[in-house]
């Protein structure tokens, strides 16, 4: 589905009348998903998991290597031939405000799309508005919502707008970065839990970015760690979380908190009836 090769990017800044700087946000990152498989990146703040984002939705150019989306090398496609494949690549980001325009009612905001690709979706209007409303019920929310703007609602149903207009175009592959991670935690739980179903209902495949390591534990198959632009450990979640290989991996996972509050080390003192 999606595979990543040695891919660079290295950012400069700089020229005239200041010094040249650049920065090596990638240094050689492979990358496969497989369809239907939700594959984690976690690294911390500053270790290149947007700029892989970016690469791979084409909104930045890699400096170097490749990437193959359903079998295509998308550095040698033309603005036209993207448009194309934009409506099956889909991208979910941590800030449901700032990328919804707030000047659309909702059912633009999610109907766009499916305007935006009319020749391939060759969906009537009428067709179109009522899938919008099924969206809007996909991610457990009502028509009423419909005629509203994005300032009218929470965060956690911002988001969930944002997933309705990426899922228009029926997607084969969603990038998700940073999506939960401007929620209260509550609203968190609600929507991964969301995005899970969704995944199984609707067929699709996640590439998870997160800082989070216990965001990413919880919904992906396989995880990658990046530090510094470097791949540093990948592999079956449970096996990269309960027996790391790599110092870096060792050290994140060790300032985890212990899920089972009954085996952490910071808990309170045993209770009368435990005992
Ligand atoms: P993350 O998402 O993991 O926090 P980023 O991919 O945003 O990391 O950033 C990786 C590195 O690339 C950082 O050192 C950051 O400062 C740098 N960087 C990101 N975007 C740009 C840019 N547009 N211009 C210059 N440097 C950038
Ligand atoms: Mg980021």
């Amino acid at each position: 589905m999606l595979e990543v090769r040695d891919l660079v990017k290295e950012y400069s800044s700089g020229g005239f009348l200041r010094p040249r700087a650049s920065t090596m946000a990638l240094m050689g990152v492979n990358l496969n998903v497989a369809k239907g498989e939700c594959v984690g990146i976690v690294g911390e703040s500053g270790s290149g998991k947007t700029t892989l984002a970016r690469c791979i939705l084409q909104l930045e150019k890699a400096t170097s290597g490749t990437i193959h989306f359903e079998g295509n090398d998308l550095s040698n496609y033309s603005r036209a031939e993207m448009r194309r494949v934009r409506s099956r690549l889909q991208a979910v980001f941590q800030d449901p405000y700032a990328s919804l325009d707030p000047r659309m009612s909702v059912d633009e905001i999610i109907g766009e799309p499916m305007v935006i690709h009319r020749e391939i979706q060759k969906m009537t209007p009428q067709q179109r508005r009522d899938r919008t409303v099924e969206l809007l019920e996909l991610v457990r929310m009502g028509p009423e919502h419909l005629r509203r703007f994005p300032h009218e609602f929470s965060g956690g149903q911002r988001q969930r707008i944002g997933i309705a207009r990426a899922l228009a175009c029926n997607p084969s592959l969603v990038v998700l970065d940073e999506p939960t991670s401007a929620l209260d935690v509550s609203v968190q739980a609600d929507v991964l839990d969301l995005l899970d179903e969704l995944r199984t209902t609707m067929g699709l495949t996640y590439v998870f970015i997160s800082h989070d390591l216990a965001v990413v534990r919880l919904i992906s198959d396989r995880v990658m760690l990046l530090y510094k632009g470097e791949v540093v450990e990948e592999g079956v979640t449970n096996e990269v979380f309960d027996s790391p290989t790599s110092d870096y991996a060792k050290i994140l996972l060790a300032a985890l908190p212990e899920p089972d509050p009954r085996k952490s080390p910071y808990r309170y003192p045993q209770t009368v009836a435990e005992k």
